[in-house]
């Protein structure tokens, strides 16, 4: 079986030996600017739901409310600054960026991570600096990914929705084709200049508008079948499981999977994203990462705010009790009559037609509950859905509160 990964050891060394490798200052250096971000402890409180209830949001542990979460940013605003004044190649590289690096590296169980502005600019950075020959994408993937595909202006091939018989029916046809070119070249190789391709497979872990959760075993197998590399967007994931890792962690696959990527934006109460993988993989995003090197760095409030809510992932009981109210809605909407699709924390209502789907929205809103409708072009058309995504710091009433008026709403618009 020929190696379809990505040498980039050898692509490091090119760097260095023409004069081109960057690489970020080490960590005293930045550490002498004397801030690091410490993690500090009590309990959670409670959201204020005097309002109006809000089903729909992504920020799942309720960190973005937590005082200690902004107490951390505002620390940073203070002594590092509220930005970073520019790339983290040029002289925007703090300890608080470190500090957030350095934690996700041990939650992720990988050797360095990287933080980007955005999960967006993670991914389209990461799938453009792999340069990758042929990329094998879930057909239901994050728009980020889609357009990371797009700008890496390789050949892309989709597979049916977490179907491994899908990834493995393209692949292997893929792989004839490539062979068959070979053949006529009389060469032994698959591109035009005589190298083996390499070859990507990008899936999210959990799906944003579904709630499905990619069978990231199965994908590993194939990939280590055909030689390829595996790419995971844990978006909606990290935070959330077996010590506030992602589904890689709760599957044990760390040491199968090359590129795991996420947002802090999320469960993590911040904005940017990180990618976590090998040393030679974070070098190489260092170098050539275009999002990440002609960007300005995260701002340090942001980072900070990260490190946090990431501590508290770990350490509090915020993902138990998320997890005992998604257990909780998932029943009562299935004991409704919904059929509530995939295992994670959304739960899509289906409806189908975007004007019944805007209908529940507002009569919903009515009963002050927030869960607003997805339509074309996030959903395909005829899929149009309510996604309710319940929080850690939801009580049991509130989720009883939502439940009811879900049940109310979806007789009044005649769906039920
Ligand atoms: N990947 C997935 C699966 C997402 O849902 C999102 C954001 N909705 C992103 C990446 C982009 O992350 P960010 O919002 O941090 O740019």
């Amino acid at each position: 079986m020929e190696d379809r990964g990505f040498d980039l050891e050898n692509r490091l060394a090119t760097l260095e030996e023409n004069e081109l490798k960057r690489t970020l200052s080490p960590v005293d250096r930045v550490a002498e600017r004397g801030y690091f971000a410490q993690p500090c402890g009590s309990e959670l409180p409670v959201l204020d739901s005097e309002e109006a209830l809000v089903f729909a949001s992504n920020n799942y542990l309720g960190l973005t409310d937590d005082q200690r979460v902004q107490n951390a940013a505002r620390r940073a605003a203070a002594t590092v600054g509220t930005g970073s004044g520019a790339s983290r190649l040029v002289t925007g590289d703090t300890m608080v960026h470190r500090d957030v690096e350095r934690l996700l590296a041990e939650t992720k169980g990988a050797e360095r991570a990287l933080t980007f502005s955005s999960g967006y600019a993670a991914n389209v950075g990461t799938i453009t600096a792999l340069e990758p020959d042929v990329i094998f994408s879930d057909e239901l993937n994050h728009a980020s990914l889609v357009d990371g595909c797009r700008l890496a202006d390789c050949e892309t091939v989709t597979y049916d929705h977490c179907d491994p018989d899908s990834l493995r029916a393209e692949m292997a046809a893929r792989a004839q084709r490539a062979e068959a070119s070979t053949d006529s070249r009389s060469g032994s190789k698959a591109t035009p200049d005589g190298e083996t391709e390499s070859w990507l497979i990008v899936t999210d872990s959990v799906f944003s508008m579904d709630g499905t959760v990619a069978p990231l075993s199965e994908i590993c197998d194939l990939a280590e079948e055909f030689g390829a590399w595996v790419m995971v967007d844990e978006a909606h994931a990290t935070g959330l499981y077996v010590d506030g890792g992602g589904v890689v962690q709760a599957e044990g696959l760390e040491d199968r999977i090359h590129v795991q990527m996420g947002t802090l934006s999320k469960a993590l109460a911040s904005q940017g994203g990180y990618v976590a993988g090998s040393d030679d993989l974070i070098a190489c995003l260092v170098n050539e990462a275009r999002s990440f090197g002609f960007s300005t760095g995260l701002a340090p409030p942001a980072a900070a705010a990260a490190s946090e809510a990431l501590h508290l992932a770990r350490h509090s009981d915020a993902r138990e009790r998320l997890w005992e109210n998604v257990t909780h809605l998932r029943d009562g909407l299935e004991t409704m009559g919904w059929d509530v699709p995939g295992e994670s924390q959304i739960l899509p209502i289906v409806v189908g037609d975007r004007r019944d789907a805007l209908a529940l929205e507002a009569a919903l809103r009515d009963r002050n509950v927030v869960a607003p409708a997805i339509r074309p072009p996030t959903v395909p058309d005829g899929e149009c859905r309510l996604r309710i995504a319940p929080m850690a710091t939801h009580d049991q009433a509130d989720v009883v509160a939502c439940l009811e008026a879900i049940r109310a709403a979806s007789e009044e618009v005649g769906l039920l």
